[in-house]
């Protein structure tokens, strides 16, 4: 009987650290969703960001980078004018506001000058939910990305809430345990086709394989078709 109340107790707990769909809960106004490349705020949270569109919410995505490294064959310009392009065309598909910091895709850095850049967005734009990326990642931008994001919440006041998202796990996000989710199969289709205007990245293999796998895998840990899961961080004031 004491083994009984002990294993439920413990369910109920695990349940209580799930914070179920409360990214869509209705109650942000304005959603800042950083990624360190054109594409990772699409494949991260691109169902996220349309449901959230959904509600009425303002959301503005932001590329740390250019992209100016991801186009073999390239220049560091050309590369940036197109992927440029492609940012443009998959925020209008999405219908949210786009913004571009000033890093360099594969150079990215973690300066006083870069803390700095990204608390003045965070003071800009005022946000009370952003999303970025999990920062136990292989890939070194994105890991600058997270670390800058999360510096610059605490510097200011921590007045927002975080979440941490993944992107191509188990290659790219590292030890990635979610606590958040949102269901995402209604809009499945259209976070596919707005990631997939980054034609240059040629996603179509690879990446689509990955965030098919996760959305199906977050969809049945969450009981539903498709979902995009998140890490809520801890101390938030809201
Ligand atoms: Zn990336």
């Amino acid at each position: 009987m004491k083994r009984l109340l002990l294993t439920t107790l413990c369910i109920l707990a695990s349940f209580c650290c799930i914070y179920s769909q409360d990214i869509i809960n209705g109650h942000y106004k304005k959603a800042l969703v950083i990624g360190a490349h054109p594409d990772d705020p699409e494949t991260m949270a691109g169902g996220t960001i349309l449901k959230l569109k959904e509600q009425g919410c303002d959301v503005v995505v932001v590329y740390l980078t250019r992209g100016e490294a991801g186009i073999r064959g390239k220049s560091h310009e050309e590369a940036a004018t197109i992927r440029t392009e492609e940012g443009k065309k998959a925020c209008e598909y999405m219908g949210v506001r786009l913004e571009f910091l000033s890093q360099i895709d594969g150079a990215t850095v973690v300066t006083p000058e870069a803390y700095k850049e990204m608390e003045n967005l965070l003071k800009k734009e005022n946000p009370d939910l952003i999303i970025t990326h999990w920062p136990i990642d292989g890939h070194r931008d994105h890991r600058n990305c997270a670390i800058l994001v999360f510096d610059a919440w605490n510097s200011c006041d921590r007045a927002s809430d975080l979440y941490y998202a993944e992107v191509m796990t188990g290659h790219q996000s590292l030890n990635f345990a979610p606590n958040s989710y949102v269901d995402i199969t209604s809009v499945k289709e259209q976070k596919t086709t707005a990631y997939l205007m980054h034609e240059s990245q040629k996603l179509v293999g690879e990446v689509t394989y990955y965030h098919d796998t996760m959305e199906a895998m977050r969809g049945i840990e969450f009981d539903c078709k498709y979902a995009e899961s998140f890490i809520r961080q801890t101390n938030n004031k809201q």
